[in-house]
């Protein structure tokens, strides 16, 4: 059987196409990714990376409070809510949480899911190729791409040790939780992510670290400026993150950094969080560059503000495009994009 639409990845961009096109009577089959330890270790585990992230306060719609009524009442029995209310009862939703109400939503429209990964896809010929990690072949006549990026982290031992226990690579999706207020925070990094996340967590931190390899930032000027004239920001040149430290109750309590000037000195740092700002990589192997990327890696929109790739049929949305915005708000908005462009795609070549 030939699918109609395949979408390949099960972040807020996947999800959000999934609602359209199952909506349109488009019978979306949904590849939301393999439940690997490769994946785990990838951050590329389904529900992409909100799943990663602890309380989402950014979503438009979901006010900080108790959720648990709802969560119960929306969602499966046995998935909701995640966590205690009674231990934290004013809290907004989590990314987790937040990705099982878009998959439940995209499932009760009918969104066939199944969770296996494509590590191959044929987009030479039409209908489109694809098989799976789980050996499943599969044809379709277009193809939603929404397969997110990971943050690059340095791949340090303590490093995931204490991820969501203080090491994070979203200052934006995390900084303001209470764990971090009014502690010393460091930032690893010199573009101008590692310059965002750091001016950014000054709100909330007393005091901002910023390690950086060498002895100038790649960032832009303007936030390069931003960050060396901020009071709460100090910077430690020629230096790389050691070991990331902590313990068990607390999570992360601070850093060891070590000079690339002189190997021999170190120095810990005291500290209640841990944000890479190193960059990210877009999911996009499996497509062995037949499609066209831009010079960062990332999917191109070949025509702006429609998510058309090089491919006529393959639409991308989400992370996987986006290398500036990154948000799930903005995922989401360009995963209707795309089922929308798919649909009205698959009708002007006369496929009902
Ligand atoms: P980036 O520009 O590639 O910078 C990555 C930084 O991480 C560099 O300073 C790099 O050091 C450092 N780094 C990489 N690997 C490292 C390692 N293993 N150990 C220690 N340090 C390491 O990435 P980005 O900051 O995420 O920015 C990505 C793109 O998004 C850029 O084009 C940026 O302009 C854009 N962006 C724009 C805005 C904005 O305009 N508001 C905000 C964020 C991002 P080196 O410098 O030594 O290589």
């Amino acid at each position: 059987m030939t699918e109609r639409v395949v979408i390949i990845g099960s972040g807020p961009a996947g999800w959000a196409s999934a609602i359209y096109t199952a909506r349109a009577n488009l019978e979306p089959l949904v590849y939301e990714g393999a439940m690997t330890e490769e994946n785990r270790q990838m951050g590329t585990l389904p529900l992409g990376q909100l799943a990663l992230t602890t309380e989402v306060e950014n979503y438009p719609g979901f006010p900080a409070g108790d959720m648990s009524a709802f969560l119960d009442d929306a969602l499966k029995e046995g998935t909701a809510p995640y966590r205690d209310p009674k231990e934290d009862p004013h809290r907004a939703v989590t990314g987790p949480e937040l990705m099982e109400l878009m998959r439940q939503q995209a499932v009760g429209f009918g969104t066939r899911v199944k969770t296996d990964d494509v590590v191959e896809i044929d987009l030479s010929s039409h209908p489109f190729k694809m098989k799976t990690l789980g050996g499943e072949e599969t044809e379709a006549l277009a193809v939603i791409i929404a397969t997110g990026a990971r943050a690059n982290y340095l791949g340090l031992e303590s490093e995931d040790r204490y991820k969501n226990h203080g090491v994070s690579a979203c200052a934006v999706c995390d900084g303001a939780l209470p764990r971090f207020r009014g502690k010393p925070l460091v930032v690893v990094g010199g573009g101008d992510s590692a310059m965002e996340e750091g001016d950014f967590l000054t709100k909330f931190a007393s005091k901002v670290y910023m390690i950086h390899r060498r002895d100038e930032f790649r960032a832009s000027k303007i936030m390069a400026e931003r960050v060396l004239a901020n009071e709460k920001i100090e910077v430690k040149w020629n230096s790389v993150i050691d070991e990331v430290l902590g313990d068990d109750e607390s999570g992360v309590t601070g850093v060891r950094i070590r000079s690339t000037v002189d190997e021999s000195q170190t120095e810990e740092l005291d500290a209640a969080g841990y944000f890479a700002a190193i960059g990210h990589t877009p999911n996009v192997h499996f497509l062995n560059g037949q499609i066209e990327t831009n010079e960062k890696g990332y999917i191109q929109w070949v025509t702006p503000f429609r998510t058309y790739t090089s491919v006529e049929g393959v639409f991308a949305a989400g992370d996987v495009a986006d290398d500036y915005y990154r948000q799930a708000i903005t995922a989401a908005g360009s995963g209707c994009m795309a089922a929308l462009d798919a649909e009205r795609w698959l009708a002007a070549k006369g496929f009902e």
